[in-house]
């Protein structure tokens, strides 16, 4: 079914650019990058070249003044690209990053790191996770403190997105002594700051991205850096944070789209007992099952982003996405593997970077055991 969002011709002409623009500079490369562990950092200029970089904030800071369905076509599209580290990188940096920074920033923040961000000059990276916090946002225990006229920060945030490549890192602290307020709240800070030492984590999946630990030592900096007040700041971060889990959402049925059809491409081709393997019933009907699957993720996911774009109340959903959408992408990707038999197993396979990257799927953004714990209580309590 056709998304009834959707149809209209400047969404399907732009669909159609975002489409060539993956296929010229993105799918042929993606599986060397993947097995070189090359970060592709020259497509956020390429992107923003084309105007594609914050695509629904307004053209007064930079932006492109288009709507949310732009992000959820362009989410679409480029997680279809086959570098899914890259993507997440981005989508952090156009959907959270910048968003807190056009909504919490200054002019002179929006001048200095908003706007080269949407240029394709500087990446962001949002610190929120802790070795001694990690799913308890809440309990983070970085602290940014006021001493002689500039805020002195101290702690360790880990796996952090776009952490060794970011210009300006957004990062959760406990202010204290500020004149705006204390409680816990955001910072923008340049990453070349003294005090601040980043290393990239090795991880299993996300090989087109950048995943680090950063390390903030007696790091001096401007208490301008603080980026809205302390407590409200927060709550934007948590609000923001659930619009990324609904682009995410978005992305991540896409790919369980791509992974059924290439799998069905497969099975078609694939003679087995004298007859392609698509003939067998029982396959049919797992491919039926799982086409279903996506097929309903994708339809609830669609629903919930026009209920989002009408600025309707729509965080119980988001949740509940965040939870469904993921979980069924990974049931599709480990089935879609079985299905291609001992070729899905190699380690070079295609279906096996995905496969390594969707473990992250219920981890990042919030994990699955911690939205369930949420929606119970939004349910429940
Ligand atoms: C690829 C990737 C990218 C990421 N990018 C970023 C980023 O850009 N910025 C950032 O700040 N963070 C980022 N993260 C970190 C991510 O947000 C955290 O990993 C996540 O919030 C979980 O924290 P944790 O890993 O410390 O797990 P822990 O909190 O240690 O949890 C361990 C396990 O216990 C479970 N658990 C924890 N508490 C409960 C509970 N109360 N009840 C039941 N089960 C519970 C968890 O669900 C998990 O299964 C990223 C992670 C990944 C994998």
């Amino acid at each position: 079914m056709k998304n009834p969002f959707l149809t209209g011709p400047a969404y399907q002409a732009f669909r159609k650019d975002i489409h060539h623009f993956v296929a010229q500079n993105i799918k042929p490369y993606a599986q060397e990058w993947e097995q070189t562990t090359q970060f592709p950092d020259h497509l956020l200029q390429l992107l923003a070249r084309e105007g594609y970089i914050g695509l629904s904030l307004p053209r007064s800071v930079g932006g492109q003044g288009k709507d949310f369905w732009h992000e959820v076509i362009m989410a679409e599209e480029i997680a279809r690209g086959g570098a899914l580290g890259w993507v997440v990188s981005l989508l952090v940096q156009t959907n959270v990053a910048a968003l807190l920074l056009y909504e919490l920033g200054t002019k002179d923040q929006h001048q200095t790191v908003l706007k080269p961000a949407l240029d394709g000059a500087g990446w962001l990276a949002l610190g929120l996770t802790e070795p001694i916090s990690g799913s308890h946002l809440a309990g983070a225990a970085t602290t940014a403190t006021v001493k002689d006229d500039q805020f002195v920060v101290e702690g360790e945030k880990r796996y952090i997105t776009n952490g060794t490549i970011a210009d300006h890192l957004i990062v959760l602290a406990n202010i204290e002594n500020h004149s705006h307020g204390s409680g816990l709240g955001l910072l923008v800070i340049p990453a070349d700051t003294k005090g601040i030492t980043r290393d990239r984590l090795p991880t299993a999946g996300f090989k087109t991205g950048d995943t680090a630990v950063i390390h903030f030592k007696n790091c001096q900096i401007a208490q301008t850096c603080l980026l809205g007040k302390p407590k409200a700041s927060y709550l934007a971060l948590l609000k923001a944070l659930q619009r990324e889990r609904l682009i995410s959402a978005v992305a991540v049925n896409a790919v369980s789209q791509q992974v059924l059809d290439q799998t069905i491409e497969f099975l078609k081709t694939r003679q087995r007992f004298g007859e392609p393997l698509i003939k067998k019933q029982t396959i049919r009907h797992r491919v039926a099952e799982l086409a279903a699957r996506v097929e309903a993720s994708r339809q609830c996911t669609y629903a919930v982003c026009h209920a989002f774009a009408q600025g309707q109340p729509v965080d119980t959903e988001i949740v509940m996405l965040k939870i469904t959408a993921f979980e069924t992408s990974q049931d599709v990707i480990r089935e879609c593997i079985q299905l291609h038999g001992a070729e899905g197993f190699l380690e070079t396979h295609w279906l096996q970077h995905v496969y390594r990257d969707s473990q992250a799927f219920t981890i990042a953004g919030g994990t699955s055991e911690i939205m369930r714990e949420l929606l119970a209580s939004m349910l429940l309590d």
